[in-house]
């Protein structure tokens, strides 16, 4: 298929977003009347899963903060939990244990939980808490623990597998996917819309546009003409830039990944762990003094997992991933932090440093002002998804800008629009190492 003159709905990014969309709207173009598959067209530069939703760890939590990304979240579980074989998906739940200073945050969570009918295990105190944890696993000795949120929903999909599942669906459902064309610009109409998107194929009049390329957000933004800074949300009356980027570091050990189990022999839950405990490295020389937090999993032929980003500037991302493979290479420092946190927490993880693999993983993200998706009409006719790297769990997403595109309006979207920074308000932040919780 070369790329056509003209289409109704143009998606570009084949990402967990820009397919979760086409997978969607394809149904309800049909269910309506409005339409059908073959007038939504994907376009992605690359591959299907090139960009970040294919190097993501894969983990589906609803361990937020914030209520309207819990409510998020929890429509997001419905959708990973209705076609587990296609999504790829391992509902093992999703268990936290952090220290003191997000005791409350993660109580407040388990309220919120309960409140909207989510199940999840909420544990106080530091001996109560590594009971539990050794309930999991026989070996866990971490100490200075102050609060476990399990989630009994939750866990983890197979990030490429996931993403080739939706492209499935949405070929199933008539949408067209022409991977090859790169968007370089848009022509506009004198009301701000879009006419005609440019690419290195030629260009395409279109109806309606769905923008969902992940980490390229900021060119793409540049492209649409659109403000590059707005009000600081933590600095009342002052700008800053809009998108920065940040390295998500994440790595494998390359043993048994059976090693990874819990005490009744079963697939362990996603495990995540805040701390500010100094870590030592096996020969005993510190490795980290500050907070940190990691998470972890059983991976097919590993154990993998991560640790908190780095900053990698706002520029330097801009073509976060350019023409090389996607992945950011962690190093020795990531290395060191990381195994000697796991086996921290658990005596399993002692000496297996030297299993730290060679192999590049993690990439870049690109995050918000505020750490908050910007989920909004960005001209009358281009709705932008730029998830703040929130968003391989969000896979409702697209299901919801289908809605909107076929005439409804969305609530649980509606938080995240782009005037919450003129207007001052953003969503509340919480005491985590990270910027996503
Ligand atoms: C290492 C890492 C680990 C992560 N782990 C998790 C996790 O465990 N759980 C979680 O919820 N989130 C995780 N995330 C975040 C999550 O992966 C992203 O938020 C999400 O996948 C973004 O999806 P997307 O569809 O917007 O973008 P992407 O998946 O990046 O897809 C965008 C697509 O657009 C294409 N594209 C870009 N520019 C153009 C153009 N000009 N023309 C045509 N096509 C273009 C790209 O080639 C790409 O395929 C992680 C991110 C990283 C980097």
């Amino acid at each position: 298929m070369g790329l056509p003159k003209k289409v109704k709905y143009l998606i570009i990014g084949a990402g967990v977003h820009g397919l979760s969309t086409a997978y969607h709207l394809a149904k309800y173009l049909k269910e309506k009347g409005q339409g059908t598959g073959q007038d939504i067209l994907v376009i992605e530069k690359s591959s299907i899963a090139a960009g970040a939703s294919g190097v993501a760890c894969g983990n589906v939590r609803c361990n937020y903060y914030q209520e309207p990304m819990t409510r998020l979240m929890m429509h997001c579980m419905d959708i990973w939990e209705s076609d587990p074989d296609y999504y790829a998906y391992n509902s093992v739940g999703y268990l936290t244990a952090s220290f003191a200073p997000m005791a409350e945050g993660l109580a407040t969570i388990h309220e919120r939980h309960k409140q909207l009918g989510y199940p999840s295990t909420f544990v106080q105190g530091e001996q109560a808490v590594k009971k539990y944890m050794q309930g999991v696993f026989h070996d866990w000795q971490a100490e200075k623990l102050e609060a476990v949120l399990h989630e009994h929903r939750g866990g983890h999909a197979w990030s490429k597998q996931a993403i080739h599942g939706l492209a499935i669906k949405a070929e199933k459902e008539d949408a067209r996917l022409l991977v090859g064309p790169a968007v370089t610009g848009f022509q506009f109409n004198s009301d701000g819309s879009v006419k005609m998107v440019e690419t290195d194929m030629g260009a395409i009049e279109v109806g309606q546009v769905v923008v969902a390329v992940g980490p390229w957000i900021k060119q793409m933004w540049r492209m649409l003409e659109l403000p590059n800074q707005v009000l600081d949300p933590r600095n009342p009356g002052q700008m800053t830039e809009l998108w920065r980027f940040l390295a998500l570091q994440e790595g494998e050990i390359e043993i048994n990944p059976y090693i990874h189990i819990t005490n009744d022999g079963a697939r362990p839950p996603l495990i995540h762990v805040d701390s500010d405990v100094p870590l030592y490295s096996e020969d005993g020389h510190l490795v980290w003094d500050q907070p940190w937090g990691i998470y972890f999993k059983r991976d097919k032929h590993a154990v993998q997992g991560g640790a908190v980003p780095v900053d990698v500037g706002s520029e330097a991302a801009i073509d976060p991933y350019g023409s090389r493979s996607p992945y950011y290479c962690v190093g020795d420092d990531f290395y060191d932090l990381w195994v000697a946190s796991l086996a921290h927490c658990m005596k399993r993880y002692e000496g297996t440093r030297k299993y730290a693999s060679a192999k590049p993983s993690g990439g870049v993200g690109a995050f918000s002002a505020d750490n908050f998706p910007v989920f909004d009409f960005m001209c009358p006719n281009v709705y932008v998804i730029a998830d703040s790297n929130h968003g391989f769990k969000m896979i409702g997403v697209g299901e919801q800008v289908a809605r909107i595109l076929t005439g409804e309006t969305s609530e649980l979207l509606a938080p995240f629009s782009f005037n919450r920074f003129a207007e001052q308000k953003s969503l509340p932040k919480s005491n985590a190492p990270f910027p996503w919780m």
